[in-house]
């Protein structure tokens, strides 16, 4: 995912913009006993993969925009890996359970036995199914809930055209079981096929694969040859048209918006090219990007053959195109190389930055590169020292009980990509991009955990290279709080520049001139805004802003930046364009900074109620839960709404 939430809210997870704290949460009752030494014990799932492990996965639904439902089936064809195990469990959340049926030796279906546990918040129900047969192939016949917290259900007038209804999932991390029953955690990977029928002018695509050519008429077959974790499973309907970018990837999008996207994303077969020269081949077929509605809580969502990319970094100038880097990255590192669970969530987030940040550096040079690196490392400083020690860890040592939200945050993302960094500046890119492809081949299409990844670097890199790196080194970055002595820095003369212009006005000069800052780019403009101090005289954010209208932009990372400071600063003739974005976009980054800072003050916390109230019906629920619960703590209310 494309994450990387700066500020208070908690996060885990994937998709580049963290997760929220739901995510990492509390060990589920009935604990599963990890009988097989092969399973990894994963507090977020109920399921027993030491026992039994769903190898393919069938689906047959529905879509039923009007009963915001999916309905049908799911077929697992399952490998019984425990010789006395009688029973499958599948996580499950807000489902309707009405049948489950298992295949018998004579080829017939006959009714199984099985139970749906109430719902313990955050893992959902546990759905135990009687198999003393041990049935090949088990089939559960449910229903999805409208409040289904991995799909979010559109009205035509949330739209870009207005004209049709739209639906889209959001798996990762725990949301793929509130629309399949499932073994929903990485350690199980799965083949699917699916059947969906729709209304026939809709268009329905899935984390499969898409055929640019299909016929829009309501009925659809997809299929997954290679094997995932649940998180990636994904579907979305709506008014979507194709665009080719090459042979092997393009655009889907609503009408109004797919050229330009195609334009915006135009490189992204450089990026695939560049990708496979430094990483070994892509695996997966065609990578194609679906855009969603502004309400997508995330950046992207790596979705194994199509991204799901947030309208947001549409911007025109491709200032914004490393979140395609991001989430095209993850087809090495988190689709194909796993995290075992959600713990390690550095092992997906981490090296898929370290690689996003290779790729921008190949395409859009090395200034531009270091300039990405900088952002996120200052507010990946700002934010870890308030941060646990736990938390401010990539991994909990091997036999300590995880801690929640030990996977959050920058720190997977930002932190993680340091630590790569450090590793290229010690051995070099000659030893280190080897290094880090062969990774990618020796652990492909499995999930792993940090140890792992430690021992492997122990033998293909520290033992093959003595003197370079020591496993303490290692392990100081992985399991320890903080920030390493050993960090390597960035330097951006770009960057001094804008330090060099903002002081200069602080202190009392001028403005920078339309002549300079015509040349800056997105990153320039964001450091410009971090930069300056926590609240400023209204007269003088008046003053930027008619210089740079800054308020009212249609950039989405200079509004995360400048409507904080506007709020802070008690400059009050932004509010209207403030109520405008946070009801526009759903995307958790950008927005969460801006109801941080409202709820501050009694008169912000008034604005922010006011806004969710107007925009609760358009936002994603993972974005209505974050919102609800900053406002509920703001408020003294006992935060119990999860995010999810
Ligand atoms: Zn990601």
């Amino acid at each position: 995912m494309t994450l990387c939430l700066v500020g208070a809210t908690a996060l885990a997870g994937c998709a580049r913009d963290a997760a929220p704290p739901a995510d990492s949460a509390a060990t589920p009752e009935g604990t599963p006993a990890a009988t097989a030494p092969a399973a990894h014990f994963d507090q977020h799932s109920y399921a027993e993969p030491g026992k039994v492990r769903i190898e393919d996965l069938a689906l047959a639904l529905a879509v039923d925009f009007e009963q915001k439902q999916l309905s049908g089936s799911a077929t697992y064809t399952l490998d019984w890996v425990d010789p006395e195990a009688t029973q499958l469990v599948l996580d499950t959340r807000d489902l309707t359970i009405e049948k489950v049926v298992g295949e018998r030796a004579d080829g017939k279906w006959a009714d199984l036995e099985y139970t749906l546990a109430d719902a313990q918040p955050p893992l959902g129900s546990k759905l135990t199914i009687e198999a003393p047969q041990r049935s090949e192939r088990i089939r559960v016949t449910y229903r999805t809930a409208p409040q289904a917290s991995g799909l979010q259900w559109l009205t035509p007038a949330m739209t870009e055209g207005g004209e049709q209804p739209f639906m889209f999932s959001q798996s990762q991390q725990i949301h793929a079981r509130s629309w399949v029953p499932l073994q929903d955690t990485p350690q199980v990977r799965f083949t699917y096929t699916a059947h969906v029928t729709s209304p026939e002018d809709v268009m329905v695509l899935m984390s499969a694969d898409n055929d640019p050519d299909a016929a829009r008429d309501g009925d659809y077959r997809f299929e997954m040859p290679q094997p995932i974790p649940s998180y990636l499973l994904a579907i979305a309907a709506g008014d979507l048209v194709f665009e080719p970018i090459s042979e092997r990837s393009g655009v889907w999008a609503e009408p109004a918006m797919v050229e330009k996207a195609s334009a915006e994303f135009a490189d992204t077969e450089k990026m695939i090219e560049v990708t496979e020269e430094l990483y070994g081949p892509y695996r997966w077929g065609r990578y194609d990007m679906l855009v969603l509605p502004p309400s997508f809580p995330y950046g992207g969502m790596e979705n194994p053959r199509l991204s799901f990319i947030t309208p947001t970094v549409i911007v025109g100038d491709k200032s914004l195109v490393s979140l395609i880097a991001h989430e095209l990255a993850h087809s090495w590192s988190g689709n194909l190389v796993t995290f075992v669970t959600p713990n390690h969530g550095w092992l997906n987030e981490g090296v898929t930055s370290y690689v996003e940040n290779r790729i921008v550096e190949a395409l859009y040079g090395k200034e531009r590169a270091d300039m990405e690196t900088a952002i996120a490392r200052n507010a990946l400083r700002e934010g870890i020292e308030e941060m646990s020690d736990a938390a401010q860890s990539l991994a909990i040592r091997p036999g300590v009980e995880p801690a929640v939200d030990a996977d959050g945050s920058e720190v997977a993302y930002d932190k993680g990509a340091w630590f790569l960094s450090f590793l290229e500046q010690r051995f070099g890119r000659d030893v280190f991009d080897p290094f880090l492809r062969g990774y990618f081949d020796h652990f492909a299409f499995q999930g792993i955990d940090s140890q792992t990844f430690i021992d492997y670097a122990k033998d293909n890199l520290l033992a093959k290279h003595p003197g370079k790196v020591t496993e303490a080194e290692l392990e100081q970055w992985i399991y320890e709080p903080g920030i390493p002595d050993s960090a390597p820095e960035v330097s951006s003369p770009r960057f001094d520049a804008v330090d060099t212009a903002r002081k200069a006005w602080l202190d009392g000069g001028e403005l920078p001139a339309t002549s300079v800052t015509d040349a800056w780019t997105t990153q320039e403009w964001v450091h410009f805004v971090e930069g300056m101090p926590e609240t400023l005289p209204v007269d003088r954010l008046a003053a930027l802003d008619k210089a740079y209208a800054f308020t009212g932009t249609a950039n989405g990372e200079i509004a995360q930046r400048w409507y904080p400071l506007a709020v802070r600063s008690g400059y009050g003739e932004a509010n209207e364009e403030i109520a405008e974005f946070l009801q526009r976009v759903g995307r958790r980054k950008l927005i969460m900074p801006t109801y941080d800072a409202l709820v501050k003050t009694p008169e912000g916390l008034a604005l922010a109620e006011k806004v969710l109230s107007d925009a609760r019906a358009g936002y994603h629920p993972i974005t209505t839960g974050s919102v609800d619960a900053v406002i509920a703590k703001a408020k003294g209310e006992a935060t119990t709404t999860q995010a999810d």
